[in-house]
């Protein structure tokens, strides 16, 4: 008897911090359409872990622009602000692995640590990468800091981590299409990055593998510039022995300006050209996707 082939299982996960535009229509039909096409399971997940900027009409809104489109996704829907604790037991896995450590600074203080050297490294978003200041800080005064209860990020010892992986790391990339190819994974370009934030047992990186790994996620579809943090994903993943999903990192939807679209930058959002009579038939049009 054959093995029966496993339900795919794709996910769009929008952060609830302003109205969906294009670039999100398509992420999430992406997903939808990747779901259906093959028999799977379609999940919406609302990452929400940063308080000052999710609001909750926010995430009504998502409903409700997603359903108009004509998306249905499964019952309860995981909101990551629910599942604190799952995050940190999984920095707690972290930490037994001795791959993290307390990190008190404030980007003022990184700021002024890397001043005068324009040529320091940056990580793929701009950042500078951290100068390792609290990792080189003596245990009694970084033990004295955390009983004095001063609030610290959580950051990985890059170096350290990417030297326990046990074999090179990569991920399987889909890009546009169907045929897919292996991309070496290159984690230590991030740097010492933080996997805990200093208000919230987490980050966008450790929270996304969790949810993933525990929703049975098969196949991701989000934007490019989501490409390089994967690296970082599969290193967690690799360090908390999770399963890897397929990548399917796409194209960009741009403004007429070639800009990234954004609240920011007045880019319409969907609301906006429903309200102008676009139909879900017009959206998809739009975002070169065939007819639903
Ligand atoms: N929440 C992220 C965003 O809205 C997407 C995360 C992901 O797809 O991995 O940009």
């Amino acid at each position: 008897m054959s093995e029966p082939q496993s339900q795919q299982v794709w996910r769009f996960a929008p952060s609830p911090n302003g109205l969906l535009h294009l670039g999100h229509a398509y992420s999430a039909l992406r997903n939808f359409d990747g779901a259906r096409r093959s028999g799977g399971r379609f999940l919406l997940r609302i990452e929400d872990i940063d308080a000052g900027r999710s609001r909750p009409e926010f995430e009504t809104a998502i409903y409700e622009d997603l359903a108009w489109l004509g998306l249905e996704w499964e019952e309860p829907v995981r909101r990551q602000s629910g599942h604190l604790g799952e995050y940190a037991l999984a920095l707690d896995g972290l930490r037994n692995r001795g791959v993290v450590y307390p990190c008190f600074c404030t980007r003022g203080e990184i700021a002024r640590a890397i001043e005068g050297q324009p040529d320091w490294p940056r990580d793929p978003d701009g950042a500078p990468l951290y100068p390792g200041t609290c990792k080189r800080m003596g245990r009694e005064r970084r033990e004295a800091f955390l009983m004095e209860g001063r609030h610290a990020a959580r950051r990985i010892d890059m170096p350290d981590a990417c030297a326990r992986l046990e074999q090179t790391l990569g991920w399987r990339e889909f890009g546009e299409g169907t045929e897919g190819r292996d991309v070496r994974a290159e984690p230590q370009v991030w740097g010492d990055a933080i996997v805990a934030r200093r208000d919230v047992p987490t980050s966008y990186h450790l929270a996304v593998v969790v949810d993933d790994a525990l929703q049975g996620v098969t196949d991701v579809a989000r934007g490019m510039d989501l490409f390089h943090a994967t690296s970082v994903h599969r290193l967690l993943q690799s360090l908390l022995d999770l399963p890897a999903p397929n990548y399917r990192h796409h194209r960009l939807i741009l403004d007429a300006h070639g800009g990234k679209l954004s609240k920011s930058r007045g880019s319409k959002t969907l609301r906006d050209l429903r309200a102008e009579g676009a139909t879900p038939a017009d959206i998809r049009r739009m975002v070169g996707l065939p007819a639903g």
